[in-house]
């Protein structure tokens, strides 16, 4: 699926003046990456870098979540929601397997144009441009990008009146956790006038996009906004458009648990319905994010401090002696624990949902999480049960590749965690893939001898 060949994004072609320090990749299972780290670290010589959050990025599940996509939805074209988590072999990896992205800003179409991709498998996927970016993306040939209002179709009539537009339309997206439609798409009564517009200003509309929400938890929240395109692609036919571009957004679970939305359940149901509502020579595309990036990457996380709370509701301040000889009260004496760990959470790393890693079956207590900040908003969770954990003990999480990184600040000053990368499937895909990755190493190489530091 898609090139297999990607000595082709370090081609004379390349664009020099992009950085990137290429990582070792690591060949074993993440929970080995995670112990021989924290194994290495001196957390009694008090060394900074031995207490900060970090990520281990497993390449293999972004290729399987690709194998997955392929199988099950063969008829649409992935084009990564880059937002989604910009890391640099993350992407490299997603070109290297033939999929588009999905761009929402000016610095997105250059790190992917950066890369070697060609500005076909990039959309511009922000209903609402900045004009300069817009005269970017003209100036690089980036054709495709969406709409939702007619101040927009002017500005694109004045910065880039050849582009090729994409109409994005409002769903229903109440069965989701982040719910879009609070700011984009236009609703279906407004869809005619748009349309009447765009043929005013003689600009090139040529197909419909959506998105259902982000975290989408209902498969039929898919169903009804294709037949809401489905909609708008007959109203264009009787304004004269010929409509040939269907663009299913993100949303998609990467869920395999049964009990709730799964990519399965979407697949099963959408794929039919879009070859039942669209012809053939209709491309459909979508722009996945949290369904190749959250499976890819376990955050490691260090506890630095912890604080008891009595149950009169005071907090009880132990000694480090009885810290360290865990003489801490009994869950009798005190309602709970509060953890303070390393990483930028509340304000970047963990703005989402997670889950524990591993139950180690010791006798659980309440306890809230929060990170390292003086601000109090900067809390994961108030209600959780762990088992007593010690300033030094380290906390993971799995699936924590969408939108943390990317949303991470450097608020009150800690530092942005750093990503230890591993592939490790055992079967011929990973041949192919560490192949993959082998060429992209030896490429960066080559090209830093040949071509030199890139500026
Ligand atoms: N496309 C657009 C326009 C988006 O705004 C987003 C997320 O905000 C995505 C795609 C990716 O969504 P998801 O990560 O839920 O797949």
């Amino acid at each position: 699926y898609g090139s297999k060949s990607p000595s082709s994004l370090f081609s004379s072609e390349h664009k020099p003046g992009y950085q990137i320090d290429l990582p070792a990749i690591n060949m074993l299972p993440v929970k080995d990456v995670l112990r021989n780290r924290i194994l290495s670290l001196d957390i009694d010589r008090c060394e900074s870098d031995a207490e900060n959050a970090f990520f281990v990025a497993n390449l293999d599940e972004v290729y399987n979540q690709h194998f997955r996509w392929k199988s099950l939805l063969p008829r649409i074209e992935p084009f990564y929601a880059v937002k989604c988590n910009p890391d640099p072999l993350l992407l490299r990896l997603l070109a290297a397997l033939g999929t588009g992205f999905d761009c929402a800003s000016k610095v997105e179409i250059q790190t992917v144009l950066d890369i070697g991709v060609d500005p076909s498998k990039i959309i511009y996927a922000n209903p609402c441009k900045q004009a300069s970016f817009v005269r970017y993306a003209a100036e690089h040939n980036v054709r495709m990008m969406t709409f939702d209002n007619s101040d927009e179709l002017y500005k694109i009539k004045r910065y880039f009146p050849d582009a090729q537009l994409v109409l994005r339309i409002l769903t229903d997206d109440s069965m989701s956790l982040c719910k879009l439609g609070l700011k984009f798409g236009a609703s279906l009564d407004s869809t005619g006038s748009l349309l009447q517009t765009a043929r005013k200003l003689d600009l090139n509309v040529i197909g419909v996009s959506f998105h259902v929400g982000s975290g989408c938890y209902d498969e039929n929240a898919f169903i009804d906004a294709v037949h809401r395109a489905k909609f708008v692609f007959d109203l264009a036919s009787e304004l004269g458009f010929n409509l040939y571009l269907l663009d299913v957004g993100g949303g998609f679970s990467h869920s395999r648990d049964c009990d709730g939305i799964t990519f399965e359940k979407i697949a099963a149901i959408l794929g039919p319905e879009i070859d039942s509502l669209f012809p053939p020579n209709v491309r459909v595309i979508a722009e996945p994010g949290r369904y190749y990036a959250a499976p890819a990457f376990t955050i490691a996380t260090h506890i630095i401090a912890r604080r008891t709370v009595l149950s009169n509701g005071d907090v009880q301040t132990l000694d480090m002696d009885t810290v360290l000889n865990d003489e801490s009260p009994t869950q009798e004496d005190h309602s709970g624990y509060m953890y303070l760990q390393a990483g930028d959470f509340r304000w970047g790393n963990v703005g989402g949902i997670f889950t524990f890693g591993e139950n180690l079956g010791e006798p659980v207590y309440d306890c809230s999480i929060w990170g390292p900040t003086c601000d109090s908003i900067d809390c994961i969770t108030t209600t959780s049960n762990l088992p007593v954990l010690l300033p030094g003990d380290w906390l993971y999480f799995e699936e924590m590749g969408a939108y943390t990184i990317c949303a991470a600040s450097q608020f009150n000053g800690f530092k942005k965690s750093n990503v230890i990368y591993t592939a490790t499937n055992s079967e011929d895909d990973v041949e192919d893939l560490m192949e993959d990755l082998w060429i992209l190493c030896v490429g960066f190489r080559l090209h830093y001898q040949l071509v030199g530091q890139p500026n």
